[in-house]
Order: structure tokens, then sequence, then C-alpha cells
């Protein structure tokens, strides 16, 4: 066996174990802080809620844990079981060159990958969430949306795919220079058309209609020297219960998004606060700063990429008999998360440390205590615990923990 062999073995292992062991301490921390609501929030959720939100995580964090095996376990049988091998001789017998073989196999490796991965999906869809009160998405919907995605999907995919093979067959040593060039271009397109052209084919846009909420809003925009083309409210009750807000697109198409579902859940002092956050995230420069650091990890794993593809071994131990671009390419993101995600703290960390400059501005431009109420309200709305373990949320979540998020936001209010 090749050391690489052993080496990805060894790394899927402990990948496999760490987010097994984090998942336990998980149930094992919302278990015991079950039957009491934190001292913080006794005024705010009631014990009801609080067992709600406990009962759904726990729910989440016990099924979460299936598709963990089943997606090693597929990991394990496209690699080293010899799927991919499988996949490659049958597209090659067909006898198309290296490009269009690659295309074909590249988007028969999504589109099967996304059949295996259909009953959890469903299932999560139309269990789990059915069973809290969230899902809002009928068959119909969800059968549309994956066909949707699955057009767009190819519309997309297959033209980057296809000049990406070919900077890689014909640019030489230094092919993955040009890549990471065409594919910054392509991300900053994509964010560019992604609220007018892609959203709206997913969503109704409606802009928010004339009224107090409005005029709220544009004025705490003017207030913070904010440009944005429309305020928008989308149909996001058409598949869940869960509210939400965004920003989308960058420079002079910037759109604010809210869901219809997050205009139910507050008033507008909270809608104002939740907005101020949003900017804050702007005004931070936490948009730029990661769309930089996402441009840069591109650039290091094209870099680690190029090096690999160039060694035999890379292939052999991962199960794949005739080297080739694509296939490097494929094997390189399908493998690389087993070694990355031992990192998956520092992103969060970077972005917890945002979510506080964004609370922090938000408590500058508004009433800090609207902030509160405003996440307090999300917190037993979407059902959110408001006990996660410490070390799982320091490895999953964007966002700190409830009861450290509403401390920080208490010392700022007046
Ligand atoms: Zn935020």
């Amino acid at each position: 066996m090749h050391e690489f062999t052993l080496l990805f073995l060894a790394m899927l292992a402990l990948s496999l174990t760490l987010r097994f062991w984090l998942s336990q301490r998980q149930i094992r921390h919302v278990r015991a802080h079950r039957d009491s609501v934190p001292a913080a929030f006794a005024d705010s959720i009631s014990l009801a809620d609080h067992q709600k939100a406990a009962d759904y995580t726990l729910t989440k964090t016990r099924f979460g844990r299936l598709p963990m095996l089943y997606d090693a376990g597929l990991l394990l049988i496209w690699t080293l079981g010899g799927g991919l091998e499988w996949l490659d001789q049958n597209v090659r017998a067909l006898g198309y060159g290296e490009i269009v073989t690659g295309i074909i196999v590249l988007l028969g490796f999504t589109a099967l990958s996304s059949l295996l991965d259909l009953p959890f999906s469903l299932y999560s869809t139309f269990v789990i969430e059915e069973r809290f009160g969230f899902n809002r998405t009928t068959l119909k919907t969800f059968v549309t949306d994956m066909l949707k995605g699955a057009v767009l999907g190819l519309i997309i995919g297959a033209p980057l795919l296809y000049v990406i093979l070919w900077l890689m067959q014909q640019m030489g040593e230094l092919w993955w220079i040009y890549t990471w060039l065409v594919l910054t271009a392509f991300s900053l397109l994509m964010m560019w058309i992604y609220p007018t052209w892609i959203a709206p084919v997913f969503n109704k846009f409606e802009p928010l209609e004339d009224g107090a909420t409005l005029q709220r809003i544009k004025a705490l925009l003017q207030r913070c020297g904010f440009s944005s083309n429309g305020v928008f409210v989308i149909d996001g009750s058409r598949r869940s219960a869960h509210g939400n807000a965004y920003f989308s697109g960058f420079g002079k198409n910037k759109r604010i998004v809210f869901y219809d579902t997050l205009l139910k859940m507050l008033d507008d002092d909270q809608l104002e606060a939740v907005l101020a956050h949003e900017l804050g995230h702007f005004k931070k420069k936490h948009i730029v700063q990661g769309m930089l650091i996402s441009f840069a990890t591109t650039f290091i794993g094209l870099a680690v990429l190029a090096w690999l593809m160039r060694n035999e071994w890379f292939y052999t131990a991962l199960g794949i008999s005739t080297p080739s671009t694509y296939m490097a390419l494929l094997l390189f993101m399908l493998v690389s998360p087993v070694f990355t995600f031992v990192l998956s703290p520092l992103l969060s960390l970077f972005s917890r440390k945002n979510e506080f400059e964004a609370d922090a501005f938000a408590a500058e431009q508004t009433d800090a205590n609207n902030l509160i109420t405003a996440l307090v309200g999300l917190y037993r709305e979407n059902a959110s615990t408001l006990t996660p373990d410490p070390l799982y949320s320091a490895f999953y979540d964007s966002h700190p923990p409830a009861p450290v998020r509403i401390a920080h936001l208490n010392a700022h209010t007046r």
C-alpha cells in the first residue's frame, strides 16, 4: 500500500472520529441543559420553546451522523473501491478527446453524487423539518428546484469546466496561475449576476412596499452612507418557515433581501437593527476580506494540485490507473476536505470575530436593545439552541453562541 493511501485513510479516520466526538459532546451538552432556560433568557424564552430548540438540535445532530458515515463510505468506494476508475474507463471507452471525456466524467460524477445524496435531503426536509413545523416545501417544489439546479449547473458548469480543462492541458507548468485568474474572474462575475439572474430562478423578488418600514430602512442606509440597488422581499415561506436576511451582489448591483418569514417575525425597530448588523459587515470590510480569503485559498489549492498531479502516486494511491487532468481535479476536490477539516475552527474564529464587529456597529447605529430582542426572537422562531457545546460551536458555528453574543451586546446598551 502506498504511503499516500495510508495518510488518506488515517486523515479520514481522524476527521470522522473528530466529527463523531464533537456530535457526541453536542448531544450531551444540549441534553444536560434541556430542562432549564439559561438565566439571561429566562424572561424572553419559555421552557417549552427552549425544549423545542433542544429537541430540534438533538434530532438534527443525531441524524447528521448517518450521512457522515455514509459519505465516508462513499468516498472510499469512489476512490479505493474503484468507483471512479469504473466511471473513467467507461467514459474513455466512448472515444472522445480528453476535454470532452473530462466534462462527461465530472458531470456524471456530480449527477450520481446528488442522486446518492437524495435520501438524506428528502428525509431532512420532509421528515425532520416537517416534524418541527418548519417545512413549507412541497414535493413538487423540491423536484423543480433540483431540475432547475441541474440545468443551471449544466449551463454554467460545462463551459467553465471546458475552459479549466483546456488551460490545464495547454498552458504548461503555469496552468494553475491562468486557472486561478479565470476562477477569480468567474466568481466575481457570479456575484455580480447572482441577484438579478440566478436568485430569481428560485424565488420571487418583490420590492419592499413603501411604508413606515421602508422609510426606516432608507433612513438607516442614508445615515450609514450605503447605496444599494433596492430593498426586496422574497417568498422564503414557499420552502421553509425559517427567517433570514441577506445582501447580495456588489458595487452598484447590491441588493438587500428580506425573507417574508423574517418580516413576520420582527417589528420595524428590530428589522432596522438586523439591517444595521448586515451593514456592519459591509462597513467593516468583512465581505471584501471574505472574498480575498477565498481567492487566496483557491490560489494555494491550485498550487498544491499542480504539484500533486505531476506525481503518478497521487492517482494510483487513490485507485486510479490512468492519470489525467480531469481526474486530478476530481480527486483533489473529493479528497482535500479530509485534510482541511481540522482547520475549520480557524474559519469559524474569523467569522465570529466579524459577527462581534457587526454587532458593535449595529449598536452604534441603532439601539443595541433592539438587536437583542430581534436575535432572541430569531433564536426562538428558528428553534436555535441557546446552549451549544462550546467546542462543537467553535468548530462549526459561524456565529457566536447565543449567550456570548447577547452578553457582548448587553455591554453596548446605554
Ligand atoms: Zn452577521
